[in-house]
């Protein structure tokens, strides 16, 4: 028998209904045949971040992980991210990362350089950044790590997707706070070894590592132990932040 839903679609600034025919049969529930709309029709996956968990092991988020990937003979586990205290089910508290959230020091832009109060920059300035604002906070990358994962050192290390947040800001063309002294400090970048776990399991594809964890890196250790580079850097921000 087919049935004709009209499904609201849209977000925060507004959205209209639209029409899905579908196959359904004796049993079925709305929500099965919103997943099968969801399958058939309108494939979204992979844009919220609210589905993440272990699938045989692997940190992945459920709707976008295809059986065709998966040994199907075999059973497949699903369990809750081990990084995080478990909830109910496959359901983790991750409240620990909009607390670590809290603690990075904001964006704090240099004054506006154009006559009418905006700025200009470099479009490969923004570019670089723009790769790091893809993240959906799925935190699968922080299940991944060893260093929450396995070591459990939450109150060290802020953990791959706060890496690339700091990242983000740090290198935003018009930003002139130091977080340096933080990142090797309080939030722990020294624990990262490099093993690039958290980028293999993105999806969103950020180059984590390569592109965040490794340029910050780079700028802790100029930071502190090469003076002339920071004292470059300081007279930078002091020009940036007098501009
Ligand atoms: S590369 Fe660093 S942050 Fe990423 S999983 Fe490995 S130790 Fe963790
Ligand atoms: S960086 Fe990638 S894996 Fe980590 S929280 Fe963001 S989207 Fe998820």
């Amino acid at each position: 028998m087919n049935a004709t839903f009209k499904v609201w679609r849209g977000d925060a600034n507004g959205g209209a209904f639209r029409e899905y025919a579908t196959e359904v049969s004796e049993g079925m529930v709305v929500l099965d045949a919103v997943h099968d709309i969801q399958r058939t029709q309108a494939p979204e996956a992979g844009k919220c971040g609210s589905c993440s968990a272990e699938v045989n092991g692997m940190p992945k988020l459920m709707c976008m992980t295809r059986l065709s990937e998966l040994p199907v003979e075999k059973p497949i586990t699903v369990e809750p991210m081990k990084a995080f205290p478990v909830i109910k089910d496959l359901i983790t508290d991750v409240s620990w990362n909009f607390h670590v959230k809290k603690r990075i020091k904001p964006f704090k832009p240099r004054r506006p350089d154009a006559p009418d109060g905006t700025w200009r920059m470099q479009q490969a300035d923004i570019d670089r950044v723009q790769e790091f604002r893809k993240c959906i906070e799925c935190f699968l990358c922080q299940d991944v790590c060893h260093v929450l994962r396995d070591h459990r050192m939450h109150d060290q290390f802020i953990g791959p997707r706060f890496l690339i947040h700091v990242a983000a800001l740090e290198m935003h063309p018009l930003d002139t706070e130091n977080r340096i002294g933080e990142l090797r400090n309080a939030q722990g970048i020294g624990y990262c070894n490099i093993t690039k776990c958290c980028t293999k399991v993105c999806p969103e594809n950020i180059q984590i590592t390569d592109n965040g964890i490794i340029p910050l890196k780079e700028r802790v250790v100029d930071d502190f132990y090469d003076p002339l580079g920071w004292f470059w850097r300081w007279l930078k921000r002091k020009q940036d932040r007098q501009s």
